[in-house]
C-alpha cells in the first residue's frame, strides 16, 4: 500500500497544499459520471429522503424555516432504556422468535459498512431512526442532493483499503475533488492565499504563518499519524502524540504562540471537524485530520449520505430474495449473552417488543448507548465499562438553506471568521454560539450553477452540555432559528444572493454527534478497551472506538473486525 507520503510525492501534494497559491482543480461542468439523479427512487429506510413539495414552513424574523428540528428521534434517551425498567423486567426478557448469524445494532456508516463486509452471512441491521445513515444522512430537493451532516472524505491512498471500499460502491466515479487553499471569510471578504500567507494579519505575525505552513507540510509529508493506531511499537510515537493537546503541539512545533487570526482559523476548523477546540483535543487526532486536508477532499453528491446510500442500496439488493433484514425504526433496548449466542431485544415504531438470537452481535451504536443496553456489562468487562465512561460527546446543529437561485461563486467550504472575534475556549464558544463554516451543497454536481442551490451551515456546540441543550434543554427550534437569521443574512450578502431567493431553511440536530477526541484516550489504552470484543461474540465498531468523528476510522475498524466477527461462522 502506498503511504500518504508517496501520494504527495506522486504530484497531488503540490496541488492539494493549502499553502501554495494554486487554483482549485475543477471537474467539468455538470454532474460527475456514475451519478444519474433522474433514476433515483428511495425506498423507506434509505439514507436519502426527498423534501416534500409542500413542507410546513413558518417565518422567523422574515426568513422561512421548516417547522421543527429533524435529527435524533429520541428526545430523552435516558428514559427509554431498560435500566429504568421501561420495557420489561430486567430478569425476564421476551422470548426470541428468530435466529440469525449476525445482528448489527446501529445503521450509521459503521453498521452499514460492517454489514456490507459480512453480507455473505446475511446480517440483520437494527436502526432506531426511520432512515439508515446516522450522521451520514441526506435529503434531495428536486434534483439537488445535499448532506444533513457528514460532508466529505479525504482522497484515499492509491491501492488502499479505503480506495477499494469506495470503488466497490462506485464512489470513485461520483466525486468531485476539492483540493485547494481553504477559504476564509474575514470582515465580509473571502480570502484564500492572502489569509494563509499572513498578508491579512498584522506585519509582525507573518513569521508565525510561515512556520505554521512548514509544520503542516512536515506533518502531512513526513510524520502523518495514522488512526487506527498500529498496536505494535510502530504506533508508539502516535500514542505519545495523543497524550498532549493539539494546541500545545502545534505551538511547540512552530516555536511560538499562534497569533490571534491563525489561532482563530485553526480553532474554526477544530470546532467544525471535532465539535471541540484545539485546546481540548489530542495532537494525534488533530494532525490526523488537519494534515490530511493537504491530500484533498472527495465530495460526493449529497455528501457522505451518498456513501451510506450506496452501502444501503447494495445490501437491499442482496436482500431482494429474502426476508427484510434492514430494519429501520428499531430501538434496541437490551443485548445479553444467552446459551445459544447473544439475544437482542428491540422495540419497533409501534412500541412492540421483538427479540432474536444471533451468533455474533456488532454494536455499531455509540458507547453511551452500549453502556445502557448491554446487560451486565459492568460485570462482564469492568475495564471496558469504565473506559466507555471516558467518552464525551458534542452536539451539533446543521442548517440547510434551500435557494431558488444560482450561486455564482464556485466554492466548497468557507470558514466564517467574521471580524476575527472567534471564541478561544468553551466558555466563549457558548456565549458566541455561531455557525462555523458554510458548504456549497451542490459542489459535487459541477462548477456550473443550477437554478436551485443549497448552502449547508455547520453549527457545532463545542461546550460541555451542548448536546443536553439540544436533547433535553428548553431551547425550541425557534430559538435556534432566531439566532441563525442574522448569520444567514450575512452569508447571503457574502455570496450576492437575495433573501427573497430563500425557499426555506431546514435544521437538523445531532445530540451525540461527535465523540470528543480527548488527549490520552488512545495513549492510556481506553481506545483499545472500548474496542475489545466480549467473549468473541459481541463486537464493537463505531466512530467512538477511537473517539474520532471520521468516516475513514469507521471503515477501517469495520475492515479490521470483519474477519474476527465471521470467524467460525458457517
Ligand atoms: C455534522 C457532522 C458533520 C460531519 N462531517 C464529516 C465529514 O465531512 N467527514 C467525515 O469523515 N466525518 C464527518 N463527520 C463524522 C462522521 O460522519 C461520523 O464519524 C460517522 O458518520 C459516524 O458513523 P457511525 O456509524 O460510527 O455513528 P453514527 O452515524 O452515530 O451511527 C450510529 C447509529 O446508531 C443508531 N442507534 C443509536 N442507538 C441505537 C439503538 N439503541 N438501537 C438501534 N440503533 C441505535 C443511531 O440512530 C445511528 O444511526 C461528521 C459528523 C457530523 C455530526
Amino acid at each position: 500500500m502506498l503511504s500518504r507520503r508517496a501520494v504527495l510525492h506522486g504530484g497531488l501534494g503540490a496541488l492539494a497544499s493549502g499553502f501554495l497559491p494554486l487554483p482549485r482543480r475543477l471537474t467539468a461542468a455538470g454532474p460527475p459520471t456514475g451519478f444519474d439523479p433522474g433514476r433515483v427512487a428511495f425506498p423507506p429506510g434509505a439514507p436519502f429522503v426527498r423534501v416534500s413539495a409542500q413542507p410546513a414552513v413558518r417565518l422567523v424574523d422574515g426568513v422561512p424555516f421548516a417547522v421543527g428540528l429533524t435529527g435524533e428521534p429520541y428526545p430523552d434517551p435516558h428514559l427509554r432504556f431498560p435500566e429504568a425498567g421501561v420495557w420489561f423486567p430486567p430478569d425476564r426478557p421476551p422470548t426470541p422468535t428468530e435466529e440469525v448469524s449476525i445482528a448489527v445494532v446501529g445503521g450509521g456508516i459503521s453498521g452499514l459498512s460492517t454489514a456490507h463486509m459480512l453480507r455473505a452471512h446475511k446480517p440483520v441491521l437494527l436502526e432506531l431512526n426511520r432512515s439508515f445513515g446516522g450522521s451520514a444522512r441526506g435529503e434531495w430537493w428536486g434534483n439537488v442532493p445535499y448532506a444533513l451532516g457528514s460532508a466529505y472524505v479525504i482522497t484515499p491512498d492509491s491501492g488502499s483499503v479505503l480506495e477499494e471500499i469506495y470503488q466497490s460502491l462506485g464512489l470513485h466515479e461520483m466525486y468531485r475533488l476539492d483540493a485547494g487553499v481553504s477559504e476564509i471569510e474575514l470582515a465580509g471578504e473571502v480570502l484564500q492565499e492572502r489569509f494563509w500567507s499572513g498578508a491579512a494579519a498584522p506585519p509582525g505575525d507573518q513569521k508565525a504563518f510561515d512556520r505554521y505552513a512548514e509544520v503542516v507540510r512536515f506533518m502531512a509529508e513526513r510524520s502523518y499519524p495514522e488512526i487506527p493506531v498500529d498496536p505494535g511499537p510502530g504506533g508508539d510515537w502516535v500514542r505519545e502524540l495523543d497524550a498532549v493537546t493539539f494546541k500545545n503541539d502545534v505551538e511547540t512545533r512552530m516555536g511560538m504562540p499562534a497569533p490571534p487570526l491563525l489561532a482563530a482559523a485553526v480553532q474554526a476548523y477544530c470546532y467544525s471537524s471535532f465539535g471541540a477546540g484545539w485546546e481540548e483535543i489530542s495532537a494525534a487526532s488533530g494532525w490526523n485530520f488537519l494534515a490530511a486536508e493537504e491530500f484533498g477532499r472527495w465530495v460526493f453528491p449529497g455528501g457522505n449520505a451518498q456513501m451510506a446510500y450506496q452501502f444501503y442500496r447494495q445490501l437491499a439488493e442482496a436482500d431482494a430474495a429474502g426476508p427484510d433484514r434492514l430494519r429501520a425504526g428499531a430501538l434496541v433496548v437490551d443485548v445479553r449473552l444467552v446459551p445459544r449466542g447473544v439475544q437482542v431485544t428491540w422495540v419497533d415504531s409501534a412500541d412492540e417488543l421483538h427479540a432474536l438470537v444471533a451468533q455474533r452481535v456488532v454494536m455499531a451504536c455509540p458507547k453511551n448507548v452500549c453502556r445502557r443496553v448491554l446487560h451486565d456489562a459492568e460485570r462482564l468487562d469492568p475495564e471496558k465499562f469504565e473506559a466507555m465512561h471516558q467518552i464525551h460527546h458534542a452536539g451539533y446543529v446543521v442548517a440547510n438553506i434551500l435557494l431558488n437561485a444560482p450561486i455564482e461563486r464556485d466554492f466548497y467550504d468557507i470558514f466564517l471568521l467574521r471580524d476575527g472575534d472567534f471564541p478561544t475556549d468553551a466558555v466563549e464558544a457558548e456565549e458566541s454560539a455561531k455557525v462555523v463554516d458554510m458548504l456549497n451543497g451542490r459542489f459535487a454536481l459541477g462548477a456550473t450553477p443550477g437554478a436551485r442551490s443549497v448552502l449547508t451551515l455547520y453549527w457545532p456546540l463545542p461546550w460541555a452540555f451542548g448536546q443536553h441543550t439540544l436533547l433535553l434543554g428548553e431551547q425550541t427550534w425557534e430559538n435556534y432559528a432566531q439566532r441563525l437569521v442574522p448569520q444567514v443574512r450575512r452569508m447571503l450578502r457574502l455570496l450576492d444572493v437575495g433573501l427573497s431567493d430563500i425557499d426555506h431553511v431546514r435544521m437538523t440536530y445531532f445530540g451525540h454527534a461527535m465523540p470528543v477526541a480527548t488527549p490520552g484516550f488512545i495513549a492510556n489504552g481506553a481506545a483499545e478497551l472500548v474496542r475489545r470484543p466480549i467473549e468473541d461474540k459481541i463486537f464493537f465498531v463505531q466512530q467512538d472506538n477511537w473517539a474520532l468523528p471520521a468516516i475513514e476510522n469507521c471503515l477501517l475498524d469495520a475492515h479490521h473486525f470483519a474477519p474476527q466477527i465471521a470467524a467460525g461462522l458457517p
